[in-house]
């Protein structure tokens, strides 16, 4: 399996390139080739996630000699916390797939460690003896993730720039509680001055180090997403008296990586039904896919900030897989969601839904609401709970009137010192804070 650039102005790459490279040469974004095609039977024996990953990853990585033999152990790993899927709000229809059981509480904890995994056994070219940089701009969650997954790796240092005061305490924290290989820069500016900073120093060659990418324009935080749609999909159709009832989704969306990741699934043959797609008051690809075009427009602040995205990178790989707005609009479904919604579903959801949802989840719940009856009838719904409330505790702990418990893993980063510096945005204040060349 190759993988093109959806500008297809770039050779088609090796699965170790394109992991390496993160963006193509061309500026676009790695896709597959194709895809692979796969039958319920296919599955037959695969029961977790783990197992899941193996036989819908196997494809893309069977070409390469020293990935191959180790997708097994990348799997396991990858998948070693919990992602359960639950009943809720007493309705037999209704279910919700908790992504957020990993080391920094998100979903993208799963995308980070195996895209670390799989650096790790990657080896540097022996004519190439420059460090390993991951350089990182974050809007809250994907900096955590990241440095939770490569921390201490050897010959790997990891700087994540972040928007000074946009971000929670405990998202802060996250990215700050490190030290080692991992440096924490708040930036005086916006996400945006973060990714333009992070886009211009990738863009700068360097004698000493070789820049990667860990946002979701890479490949490797895309294709492990596929599996628990996968393995979600796949345990309620074996458990549904019909099996033609459907399995949708309803996911929290900002960047797309999340989503494009169930299309993919979908594609592949697996028993996916409606994809539904769930914005934040940013709301761009609802209007374009109401109108065919994409507006440029400025980022709102909203309540779920991991999802303040203006304009979605992974846009380009949905278009390129279904170029005619018609035949997307046939994929995907879309809606937004106001801050006012967004509080009021907080505030019922332990009513309604029997837990607390972070401001991310509740995007979700309150499109399950919106979405039309009638037109769906029928079909399963799984609510997408991308992140845990108590990464939010500022924003829900007044919204439910109690402490939200904070998970294991974040009590154990919320106990570290915190190291971070501040620069302006711009790429010299890098530069020199880091004493980079
Ligand atoms: C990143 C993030 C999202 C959005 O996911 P995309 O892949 O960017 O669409 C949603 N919820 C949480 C908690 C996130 O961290």
């Amino acid at each position: 399996m190759r993988f093109i650039s959806t500008r297809l102005a770039s050779e088609p790459a090796s699965i170790r390139e394109a992991l390496e490279a993160g963006l193509a040469p061309d500026g676009g974004l790695y896709v597959p080739e194709h895809f692979p095609h796969f039958e319920i039977k296919d599955f037959e024996n695969a029961s977790t996630h783990a197992e899941v990953a193996q036989v819908m990853l196997r494809p893309f990585f069977a070409e390469d000699p020293i990935l191959r033999p180790l997708l097994v152990d990348i799997c396991e790993r990858t998948f070693e916390f919990s992602i359960p899927l639950t009943s809720i709000g007493g309705r037999p229809g209704d279910f919700i797939l908790e992504l957020f059981h990993g080391p920094t509480s998100a979903f993208k904890d799963i995308g980070a460690r195996f895209l670390a995994e799989c650096l790790k056994v990657i080896p540097q070219s022996p004519v190439d003896n420059k460090k390993r940089t991951i350089l990182v701009a974050t809007s809250g969650d994907t900096g955590g993730a990241v440095a939770a997954a490569f921390f201490n790796l050897p010959n790997v240092e990891v700087i994540i720039l972040y928007p000074l005061g946009k971000i929670s305490g405990r998202q802060e924290k996250q990215l700050c509680a490190w030290g080692g290989n991992i440096q924490a820069l708040g930036v005086k500016g916006s996400f945006d001055d973060c990714q333009r900073i992070v886009k211009e120093v990738l863009l700068t060659p360097s004698k000493s180090r070789k820049w990667l990418s860990a946002n979701s324009i890479n490949l490797g935080r895309i294709l492990p997403q596929m599996v628990y749609y996968a393995h979600a999909a796949l345990k309620l159709y074996k458990t549904r008296d019909d099996p033609s009832t459907p399995t949708g989704f309803i996911i929290p969306s900002g960047n797309l990586g999340n989503s494009l990741a169930c299309i993919w699934a979908k594609k592949m043959g697996l028993p996916i039904g409606p994809v539904h797609l769930a914005f934040n008051s940013n709301q761009g690809v609802v209007k374009f896919l109401e109108s065919g075009e994409f507006a440029d427009a400025q980022v709102v602040a909203t309540l779920a900030n991991a999802m303040d995205v203006a304009k979605p990178s992974n846009l380009e790989r949905l278009n390129f897989l279904y170029p005619e707005t018609r035949a997307l609009n046939e994929q995907i479904t879309a809606d937004f969601v106001t801050d006012d919604e967004i509080r009021v579903e907080i505030q019922t959801s332990e009513e309604v839904w029997q837990q607390v949802l972070c401001p991310h989840s509740a995007v979700a719940a309150v499109a399950r609401k919106k979405m039309a009856l009638g037109k769906n009838r029928g079909t399963t719904w799984v609510l997408v709970a991308t992140a845990h409330p108590a990464k939010f505790e500022t924003i829900v702990e007044p919204l439910v009137g109690h402490p939200v418990e904070v998970p294991a893993p974040l009590q154990e980063i919320l106990k570290k010192p915190s190291h971070h510096q501040v620069i302006d945005a711009d790429k010299m204040s890098l530069f020199n804070a880091l004493s980079l060349d």
